[in-house]
């Protein structure tokens, strides 16, 4: 059994003005006694919670609220299907409060620690989520993924022979955006610019959801394992939080993320392969003497293998994917034809006790 565990994040809907007041009393009030130790009033949980969590607790953003705080029930009332009690200083029993639609069982995942966040006025309630799931054992391909070049990903796979390109939508977007903001810019309307980026960044977001949809369901259809390649050293703690947290909201970053999610959920495996000279060297037949004249074109000198540099990409990650699994004892092939037999889980989950 692995454990899977998520973050959903819910925006709160329909606060009436007292409601929004008392939660703006007790998240400034938190703040307040987390900057400077004074307590003008916060609910005691929090507190506690807030010294025993965290040392540093200054940098926290936003109240954490622990598990057998939070009580999400499904009401299935006309704003939403899910509210949410928060318990604050001075009301009994806290505030009821709704949850923006999320295409998402609460029912079927056990509801852990959640975080309540302010952002521009508006409240959010990050709820982490978990879930054991049986992890599949066989499986009888390898769909390799590579992320982040000129595609947004690109796949190829054991069970087919073309590969798929994905993103041309984002790439869409980012034009249609980059335009607009540059126009924008021009007439100085730096809030409209505001509002467009939280637009781009939810359009750009659906689009990843679908991406990764996609490639996890041709996963479940050919019961195939899942192989990304892992860029070490992008997230590097020398950089800090900031670098850190710009990373985690790179779209790269993000479909990865979705893809695993999406793939543990339905009980798939995703292995991460090194990812160390995955374009400069040859698919075919492993040479490092190769050449890009053009930025999305490969042309190996050695063996005269022309291809989509992405696609080299992507067959280099499955080629690894195979061979590191071979190696690792992941991977077991069977001689009555293809058939693997994986061990050992990536860091993404963990294995229950
Ligand atoms: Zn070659």
């Amino acid at each position: 059994m692995m454990e899977a565990t998520k973050t959903i994040k819910c925006k709160l809907i329909g606060l009436t003005l007292r409601k929004k007041e008392i939660l703006n009393r007790e998240y400034d009030s938190f703040q307040h006694w987390l900057e400077t130790g004074e307590d003008r009033g916060v609910y005691s949980a929090y507190k506690q919670d807030a010294r025993w969590l965290y040392k540093k607790a200054k940098r926290m953003k936003g109240v954490p609220i622990r598990k057998d705080l939070i009580d999400i029930q499904r009401r299935d009332t006309k704003i939403a299907e899910y509210w949410a009690r928060i318990r604050v200083k001075g009301v009994r029993g806290g505030v009821k409060v709704a949850l923006a639609h999320q295409p998402f069982n609460f029912e079927e995942w056990d509801v852990c620690e959640s975080l309540l966040v302010r952002r521009d006025g508006d409240f959010y309630l990050y709820v982490t989520v978990k879930k054991e799931v049986e992890l599949r054992e066989e499986y009888s391909s390898i769909i390799a993924v590579d992320i982040g070049a000129r595609w947004v990903a690109v796949s190829v796979a054991r069970h087919r022979s073309k590969p798929k390109f994905y993103g041309k939508r984002v790439r869409e977007l980012r034009g249609k955006y980059f335009w607009l903001r540059r126009k924008l810019g021009r007439a100085k309307k730096l809030r409209a610019i505001k509002e467009i980026g939280h637009k781009e960044r939810r359009l750009v977001n659906d689009e990843l959801h679908k991406i990764a949809k996609d490639i996890v369901e041709e996963a479940e259809r050919h019961n195939a394992i899942i192989a990304i390649g892992d860029l070490k050293g992008i997230r590097n703690k020398k950089k800090g939080r900031k670098a850190n947290r710009k990373v985690n909201s790179m779209p790269s970053h993000k479909l990865k993320e979705y893809i695993r999610y999406k793939a543990l959920e339905r009980g798939i495996l995703v292995v991460e392969v090194p990812e160390f000279n995955t374009s400069k060297q040859c698919s075919r037949c492993g040479s490092m003497r190769t050449e890009r004249p053009s930025q999305g074109v490969f042309i190996c000198s050695d063996c005269g293998y022309q291809v989509n540099a992405d696609v080299n990409g992507a067959k280099n990650i499955l080629k690894r994917a195979v061979g590191y699994m071979l190696t690792a004892g992941a991977l077991v092939t069977k001689p009555e034809g293809e058939r693997f037999i994986a061990h050992s889980p990536t860091s993404s989950i963990r294995r229950m006790p």
